[in-house]
């Protein structure tokens, strides 16, 4: 048993290098996409925005396009995975950061089915991509609470809008994505209030992976919301040092308490969750050590100080301690292996 041991460890090790090192992936984080069974969901970094592209067993759903200046990264992404036909593209509501980019995605992509809570916004954002839709003669279909759509070998069902609000981000279409065994939940911009409709729904909302509403904002995922939920893991796309302050503290705070794995694109770029109907694994463009909701460090927890010059790393009581200016820090033992640093003779860390 001892050599299966330890090929689990190496494997663990060689796992945790590849996802140390970002450079090892070709161009961004890039799981097998199509062809073959599995769901992948890409998070794509729009900065202060929204956009997620699902590929299932050759099907694909693009669920917002991030801003009208993300149209080019949309068309681009797009067009470097060969997605040229979008089964399903949704607007979960009209505002700009959601619908802003997805006329970029329809300039590369044809639509089959488009979704959006509402078919008319006097934006020029929403405008643009009906505008893009009507140059497809796709026209736009607004979900009932209850609607069910096939992604491949994955079940999609609209759980929300259930009433049409005059805030619009509780308009926002609310889906809930099986595949196998595992389940997504996207809920837009969702606040306490549409949440609070989800509720008395009596729907079973409970999901592996959540896409936490309104980009971290406290007045979304609350927690009889959350606890209805239960996620393992949550990804939260929002900009770095957004004007918004989010994802707020509350919010991540409601996360550590749920025990939420936390995944987020303002620290660590594009996110990809790849499911085989009953495994989840994530992968992420930059920083997958990232402390993407650190809690005041307790006292086991230790750091590790590297010498940039030396290429030695330190326990921080270790009296042989680099310059700061020499300084590198890092979050884990594995992390300081895998970066080539070699312990410490004196405080063997
Ligand atoms: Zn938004
Ligand atoms: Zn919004």
């Amino acid at each position: 048993m001892k050599s299966g041991k330890r090929a689990v460890r190496l494997l663990a090790v060689l796992t945790a290098v590849f996802l140390l090192l970002p450079g090892c992936l070709p161009s961004g984080p890039e799981p097998a996409a199509t062809g073959g069974s599995g769901l992948t969901v890409y998070f794509i970094d729009v900065g202060q925005a929204d956009s997620a592209l699902l590929l299932c067993d050759g099907a694909a759903m693009l669920i917002d396009g991030g801003n009208p200046s993300d149209s080019d990264l949309l068309y681009t992404f797009l067009k470097n995975r060969g997605v040229s036909r979008l089964d399903y593209i949704v607007a979960t509501h009209a505002h700009a950061d959601h619908v802003g980019g997805l006329a970029g995605a329809l300039h590369y992509a044809a639509a089959g089915i488009a979704l959006s809570p509402v078919t008319e916004n006097d934006s020029r954002a929403f405008e643009n991509f009906i505008k893009a839709l009507g140059e497809q003669g796709v026209p736009v279909t607004v979900p009932k609470p209850g609607d069910t759509f096939a992604l491949g070998g994955a079940d999609v069902m609209a759980l929300g809008p259930l009433s049409l609000s005059a805030e619009p981000n509780n308009t926002s279409i609310v889906l809930r994505i099986t595949y196998g065994s595992v389940r997504f939940l996207f809920t837009g911009d969702a606040e306490r209030e549409e949440e609070r409709e989800l509720l008395d729904a009596g729907y079973d909302l409970s999901a592996d992976v959540l896409k936490v509403g309104h980009h971290g904002s406290d007045t979304s995922t609350t927690y009889p919301f959350l606890r209805e939920i239960m996620p393992r893991y949550a990804v939260i796309s929002c900009g770095k040092d957004n004007s918004y302050g989010h994802p707020h503290e509350n919010t991540l705070s409601r996360l550590r308490d749920a025990d939420v794995t936390l995944y987020r694109t303002d620290m660590q770029g594009t996110i990809v969750c790849v499911t085989d109907g009953r495994t989840v694994s994530f992968t992420v463009e930059r920083n997958a050590d990232a402390e993407t909701n650190p809690t005041k460090p307790s006292a086991d927890e230790e750091e590790y100080i590297g010498n940039i010059n030396s290429l030695k790393f330190h326990r921080p009581s270790c009296s042989g301690l680099p310059a700061e200016k020499n300084r590198v820090i890092f979050a884990t033992r594995e992390a300081a292996v895998s970066a080539g640093y070699e312990p410490c003779g004196n405080c063997k860390p």
